[in-house]
């Protein structure tokens, strides 16, 4: 059974709200910095059926991790031997209790899902991991959105191995459990996504050459405005930061991407 505890957090608009997942033992993206968010995680977590002990990241973004060492020392103060766990390359402002390679695969102890392998699945954020069922639900962090989009942008966002975690997920994921907004279903989900990706990818490539055949100055925010112009309640500076990404994309595509050919 995965439940589901949504908790306020710093995160991108329109999105308010992160997902807490609670899988037998496990707890998915301790996200609130909030003190009254960290105490409704506590008691949420303390009414688990199976007692958690395991604090599970999916990626090192403050709108997941927000809460995980709260929980951790309140968890330990009541002799709970609890852990962090996160993939290798998450940059955290604690210490983990050990580290998740793609793979290496949790025991829950829950009777649903009593086994979660983790997927690493880059391109959001370094590090990144969702978690595969063996009944095809995922547990997914950012790799898609409910609500919202999901930022792919440089430094650390990179489109290619973004679209090539999308793919990779493709044939496994039936149900999607993302850390902002309701589940999802898993095949038309990832499938729409590559699509928009496509077409935004398109829309972009489009307005760089129109740009550049007008003589105009072209930055990530110019290509946005242009882009984004009809789309209802656009952020700007978030939509600038996603075109960012596909320029980088499409100057790889011309010059070769050397994140493929390593
Ligand atoms: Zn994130």
């Amino acid at each position: 059974m995965i439940d589901v505890l949504p908790v306020r957090t710093p995160t991108l608009p329109p999105a308010t709200h992160t997902n807490i997942y609670r899988v037998g033992r496990c707890v998915f993206d301790v996200a609130s910095p909030y003190p009254d968010e960290q105490a409704r995680t506590l008691a949420w977590v303390l009414e688990s059926p199976v007692p958690v002990d395991t604090i599970v990241l999916t990626h090192h973004h403050a709108d997941h991790v927000g809460g995980a060492e709260a929980l951790r020392t309140e968890l330990r103060r009541r002799d709970v031997p609890a852990r962090i766990l996160a993939h290798a390359d998450s940059r955290l402002p604690f210490t983990l209790d050990g580290t998740l390679a793609d793979g290496e695969v949790i025991a829950t102890g829950d009777p649903a899902h009593p086994r979660l392998t983790p997927l690493h699945t880059p391109g959001h954020a370094d590090g990144h991991l969702v978690f595969l069922a063996d009944d095809g639900d995922v547990i997914c962090g950012d790799l898609v959105a409910g609500i919202g989009t999901i930022l792919v942008a440089p430094p650390e966002g990179h489109l290619e191995t973004y679209l090539d975690s999308l793919r990779r997920l493709l044939p496994v994921a039936r149900r999607l459990y993302p850390a902002h907004g309701p589940d999802l279903p898993g095949p038309e989900t990832l499938a729409m996504y590559l699509a928009h990706r496509a077409m935004r990818t398109e829309q972009v490539r489009a307005a760089l050459l129109g740009m550049r055949a007008e003589g105009l100055t072209v930055t990530a925010l110019s290509v946005a405005e242009r882009v984004y112009a009809g789309v209802p309640g656009v952020e700007f500076g978030i939509a600038a930061m996603q075109v960012a990404g596909i320029l980088v994309w499409l100057e790889e595509e011309t010059t070769g991407n050397p994140a493929k050919e390593a």
